[in-house]
């Protein structure tokens, strides 16, 4: 190693380079570690980047502070082990690749090959190791980059499956039906962890909509802000205790702007305290009552057969929800079940038609109206607004600025659709979070009680299904024939059951693991495998013990190694890898 003799010859990069070679030929980093084996456990994670995307500063920052404090406690005596790790799946990895060879649609993926895409996908990880080699080195990030965990190895995948069992055990995986914030181009539900990534301030046309009641002659006025949802409209919500009016129009507005109106001696309902910022006739009122009166009487169907009856006895009719309030649109809330989770949740209770009039891709579906069909959705507002204008069921339209949630890759309006996914039932152990939270020191100490705990006192079960190609598979199987689920928590338990002659997944990726057949525990039908991926922010989250193979890895390495000692991680990953 050269060293200056006077302040002229410092030339502080090969003084940095020779030093950093001094320590990698001494072998500097591991002897520190391995000299203190006999030492106190202190128990470092680290939280795994993602190695399709190049270290930024803040990657520097972030691993100063993992670094401070490990060799801090190494210098105390400390048996301080860092196993480094990488991020592997998700939707970023994907994206880039589709990005990369113009596959931006799940047909296309799949006419290119699942295969094939996962190739890349799995290359692709890769594409800024070095990269990030060279910046941990440079900046003498101790961390064991040799035998790092990767969330893609069959065995960190084990692992995670293991995990999922033990949760399908319990009842806390579980399959359903919910309304999730979708994004018809990648295909794919998101997490409220990537809704909160994508929000933006847009400005929509809103609509007020007369529905025309069956049993007098006046319609009930309600207000949306996603005029593709009208076909899908089932019931409309009113509070019970809300206090209405009903009025009769005069005479014409001074101005208008903008698609419908309403006829002289026309007759209306809304919320007695919206109508000063709804209606520009001149009315006078004819009566007031609370919302109870409304509830149970039917309205003509705005989009008459774009959704089936289906038995049920309460489509469109006026249904009573205590959460309907005054604070905007009407006090009436248009009900389209498939496309709002409140809306989803109180047809479900009272029993209202669940049946979509939007495919998978974002376009009305055949039979919608003949104005819709196969177009996408976010593309028919103006149609939609024509259509009732036509129909004399338009009120009035008003542009309306609000924050909308987007795909945070594509940038495209994500779309609320009720759709198949699994769930980790979250709710079911929100005490148990609460009380270990409570338990972790943090510094800063808010962030635990407030940005996480926030976070975790309205925890939501957890939508951990990806409907995608690159990611840890869903373990677990559905038979044909009787409908049995059984959730794999092994290889050994895959091989074990599969069906003579199937397939056994030896890379347990799709499509591999597809073609593997088990034999049904119940009536010995065929099972397949449910065509999910996960979350990736749940298998980044196994690396507790994920990283070791546990359970099926060296006996006592997790043991030995959980409770963690320390984790540094950037704020943002209290909404994503802490959970
Ligand atoms: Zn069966």
């Amino acid at each position: 190693m050269a060293s200056p003799k006077t302040t002229s010859e410092l030339d502080s990069v090969t003084l940095e380079t020779g030093l950093l070679s001094t320590w990698q030929d001494e072998k500097l980093f591991e002897l520190s570690v391995d000299n203190r084996v006999d030492g106190e456990p202190f128990i470092f994670l680290e939280g795994p980047p993602t190695a399709n995307g190049k270290p930024g500063i803040h990657h520097v920052v972030a691993r100063t502070y993992k670094d401070l404090v490990c060799r801090w406690k190494t210098m105390q005596g400390n048996f301080v082990e860092r196993k480094g790790g990488w991020d592997t799946h998700g939707l970023p990895v994907e994206i880039e690749v589709q990005k990369r060879l113009d596959l931006m649609s799940n047909e296309a993926i799949e006419a290119f090959g699942m295969e094939e895409f996962n190739k890349e996908c799995r290359e692709s990880v890769w594409t800024y190791e070095a990269a990030w080699r060279e910046m941990t080195e440079r900046m003498a990030y101790w961390c064991d980059l040799d035998n790092p965990y990767v969330t893609l190895h069959n065995t960190y995948i084990e692992s995670c499956w293991w995990a999922l069992k033990k949760m399908f055990e319990k009842g806390l995986l579980y399959r359903g039906y919910k309304v999730l914030p979708y994004c018809p181009q990648t295909g794919t539900s998101y997490s409220s962890h990537e809704v909160a990534l994508g929000y933006k301030e847009v400005e929509e046309p809103s609509v007020y909509v007369k529905f025309k009641l069956e049993d007098t002659d006046a319609s009930i006025l309600a207000w949306t802000t996603t005029p593709w949802t009208l076909p899908g409209n089932v019931g409309l919500a009113v509070g019970p205790d809300v206090e209405y009016v009903r009025v009769r129009v005069t005479a014409d507005p001074e101005n208008w702007e903008g698609h419908g109106g309403a006829a002289i001696g026309e007759e209306l309902i809304l919320a007695k305290d919206l109508f000063k910022e709804v209606i520009r006739h001149h009315c006078e009122e004819i009566e007031t009552f609370p919302g109870s009166d409304l509830i149970g009487r039917s309205y003509t169907p705005l989009f008459p057969g774009a959704v089936d009856r289906d038995g049920s006895e309460t489509a469109w009719t006026v249904i009573g929800a205590d959460w309907v309030t005054t604070t905007d649109g009407t006090g009436v809330v248009h009900t389209a079940v498939m496309y709002g989770e409140d809306d989803y949740n109180l047809g479900m209770e009272v029993g209202l038609p669940a049946q979509h009039t939007v495919g998978m891709d974002g376009s009305f579906l055949a039979g919608t109206h003949p104005a819709l069909d196969g177009r996408y959705v976010k593309d028919c507002d103006s149609t939609v607004i024509e259509l009732m204008h036509d129909a004399g069921l338009l009120y009035r339209e008003k542009m309306y600025l609000h924050d909308y949630p987007h795909c945070w890759r594509t940038g495209h309006p994500l779309l609320y659709y009720a759709m198949d996914s699994w769930f980790v039932r979250m709710t079911a152990v929100k005490e148990m979070l609460l009380e270990f939270n409570s338990q972790v020191e943090w510094a800063p100490d808010w962030v635990g009680e407030g940005r996480f705990g926030e976070w975790l006192r309205n925890v939501k079960d957890w939508a951990i299904s990806r409907e995608r190609y690159w990611g840890t598979p869903l373990p677990v199987w559905i038979c044909k024939e009787c409908g049995h689920q059984h959730c794999v928590g092994s290889t050994e338990e895959m091989s074990s059951m599969a069906k003579e002659g199937s397939p056994v997944a030896e890379d347990l990726h799709r499509p591999y693991v597809d073609d593997t057949v088990l034999v049904c525990t119940e009536c010995n039908g065929d099972m397949k495998r449910e065509p999910f991926v996960m979350d990736c922010w749940f298998d980044s989250g196994c690396a507790s013990f994920a990283q070791w193979h546990h359970p099926f890895g060296e006996e006592g390495k997790f043991e030995n190694n959980f409770p963690i000692d320390y984790i540094c991680e950037g704020v943002d990953q209290t909404r994503g890898w802490f959970y």
